[in-house]
């Protein structure tokens, strides 16, 4: 199990730091059992490296840059991360697709540039509202799966991580129900398992799309469901610490 923390862009430097803390201080004891990692804004990566390093809380970057290095104003690539100590990078999160425009094609050059340099990808797929409405979600996250992983060499179950987050339930308050999850995360396992034979059962598929202390136990319960990739409610120490333990 992992439960991983995307701060967006919330928190200013002090908040940051002294969310970490509170992180590692509230999830110690309980992560040994799952994985827990935080997911701050670039500019906060290097202050929260330093309150996490040597503890049980991994640290992860909400997108990275397909290229190592070169005329990529703006962009943060894989080596950069893996020199601050980031284990993670977030790719392709609905937020980036919608407001920024990243194409499945974008999204899998992302996470080639995150696995050559040692991060593990996580690889965000869902569906619009429209779209679950219309009958088509499955169709859309194999869609979203193929392209985001195209060129991608998983050579071990722990060098990627993919996270089912439904776009209807991200920030709103609605989350899928159990048996949704369980469903599209076990389709999800079974177009791994035609790209990745055997590797796909141990890829851990995390759930995301309003997760609080109070749902995540029956999410996490579910068979394909191997933990959470969680926004808001990563925002409060203790609420996340909660959903760490339901992990
Ligand atoms: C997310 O942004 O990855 C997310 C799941 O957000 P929230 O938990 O706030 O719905």
């Amino acid at each position: 199990m992992l439960v991983v923390g995307n701060w967006k862009m919330n928190t200013s430097h002090a908040e940051a730091i002294a969310l970490a803390a509170d992180v590692v201080r509230e999830t110690e004891g309980i992560a040994g059992k799952a994985g827990v990692g935080v997911c701050p804004p670039f500019v906060w990566l290097d202050a929260v490296a330093e309150r996490v390093r040597g503890t049980q809380v991994a640290l992860g970057a909400q997108n990275v840059a397909a290229e190592a290095s070169g005329a990529f104003t703006g962009e943060t690539s894989a080596p950069m991360l893996s020199d601050l100590g980031c284990t993670y990078a977030i790719v392709g999160h609905s937020e980036r697709r919608a407001l920024f425009g990243e194409t499945d094609a974008d999204v899998a050059a992302r996470a080639r540039g995150a696995m050559a340099h040692g991060l593990v990808p996580i690889v965000c797929v869902g569906e619009t509202l429209e779209e679950r409405k219309s009958g088509d979600a499955e169709a859309v996250v194999r869609r979203q799966l193929e392209g985001s992983l195209d060129g991608l060499d998983v050579a071990s179950d722990d060098a990627l991580v993919i996270a089912y987050e439904p776009v209807w339930a991200i920030g709103t308050g609605e989350t899928a129900s159990p048996e949704q999850a369980q469903d599209m995360h076990a389709t999800i396992r079974a177009a791994l398992r035609q790209r990745l034979g055997d590797l796909a059962s141990g890829v851990q598929i995390l759930y995301g799309g309003s997760v609080k202390p109070g749902n995540a136990a029956t999410l996490f319960a579910q068979e394909d469901v191997d933990g959470g990739l969680v926004g808001g409610a990563s925002l409060d120490a203790a609420g996340f610490a909660a959903i760490v333990r339901a992990a």
